[in-house]
């Protein structure tokens, strides 16, 4: 062992004692290479056909008033049910739910749908720094970095909110423009997060400028950007700044795929343009919809999971995509993009 290793598991073993007497070194090592679902960690070969970018309830009321109080679980639960009935009986067997703390997550809710579909769902920790921060909490804040990600890890070793459920990934959310203070401590606190845990960090991002941004800084935290997906990358229309992330390694999820004929020239243009690269391996494809609505009249207006399998596949393949390809965007880079694994550089 040389000095460098050395003082990386000395640090490691000390963090460990600190946050919990079981330790984080020895629950991640447990974890390597697991896909961890809502009701346990599973295999990837287990996952199947995988949904990476949806949800089932999002809550729009803000940081501040945010709470499971505002909507009857019950109710939620027989609304979105049949929806997760439709996407598995088109294909879907592993769900991914991108709702974070504060705007909507409830991993006990993933856990009974999971229960009650057969579908593999994963839930997460994190928090979304995207829409103006609206639903940043206010302790994020005064806390450092540190702090932040002592919470999510706590997350990861002790459930989520008491109810066993462990996250499957860090879920974070940063503004269009470049980095804002509060984003990139989000950005940094989920890097130490990923150190201490091996999740892999989605970032809802959209536009090349906070993308490169976020790389660079996961780069300063000794993160390999293979730990980071790029959510909402169709909104970059430039398609060299997917290459440029793709090529350091990043994940490039077009999840927002719809049936519209704007959305599906414009996806069809971006995956050509990868598929050129040579890149098709690393991207991820999902719809970003759903979702029941707290407050609205029985969970308001929710969009189904099912354009990818009746409209935009179809598509694909009139376009030349292979079902090899397919399959690669859909089975097997999922299953290396949230397999646990800690990535440093
Ligand atoms: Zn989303």
């Amino acid at each position: 062992m040389n000095r460098r290793d050395f003082v990386r598991t000395s640090a490691l073993v000390a963090g460990a004692a600190m946050v919990s007497p079981l330790g984080f070194a020895k629950a991640e090592a447990s974890m390597t290479g697991k896909i961890v679902t809502a009701t346990g960690a599973i295999d990837p070969d287990a996952m199947g056909f995988v949904l990476t970018h949806e949800h089932i309830l999002v809550d729009f009321i803000g940081a501040a008033e945010a709470s499971k109080e505002r909507y009857d679980a019950d109710d939620a639960f027989e609304v979105i049910l049949p929806y997760l009935q439709q996407a598995k009986e088109l294909g879907c067997q592993t769900f991914v739910e991108c709702t974070p703390s504060y705007i909507g997550k409830d991993a006990a809710l993933v856990k009974r749908l999971s229960e009650a579909t057969g579908i593999h769902m994963l839930t997460n920790t994190g928090y979304y720094g995207a829409a103006n921060d609206k639903y940043v909490p206010a302790h994020a804040y005064e806390e450092t970095a540190d702090a932040l990600s002592v919470r999510w890890v706590n997350e990861w070793e002790e459930g989520i909110e008491g109810t066993g459920v462990k996250p499957g990934f860090i879920k974070i959310g940063v503004d269009k423009e470049s980095l804002s203070e509060i984003d990139e401590k989000l950005v940094r606190a989920a890097a130490r997060t990923h150190l201490k845990t091996g999740l892999t960090i989605m970032s809802h991002t959209g536009y090349g400028i906070p993308a490169h941004e976020e790389i660079s800084v996961l780069k300063e935290e000794g993160v390999d950007a293979g730990a980071w997906i790029w959510t909402h990358a169709q909104n970059e229309k430039d398609n060299a700044q997917h290459k440029k992330a793709a090529e350091a390694g990043a994940w490039i999820a077009f999840d927002g795929v719809n049936a519209n004929e704007k959305r599906l020239l414009r996806d069809v243009k971006h995956l050509k343009a990868m598929k050129e690269y040579g890149l098709l391996g690393q991207v991820l494809l999902s719809h970003d919809a759903g979702w029941y609505r707290p407050g609205e009249p029985n969970g308001g207006k929710f969009r189904p999971f099912v354009d990818l399998f009746e409209t935009v596949l179809p598509t694909l393949k009139e376009n030349g995509f292979t079902q090899d390809e397919i399959d690669f965007m859909t089975l097997e880079n999922p299953k290396r993009a949230f397999a646990i694994g800690v990535k440093e550089i």
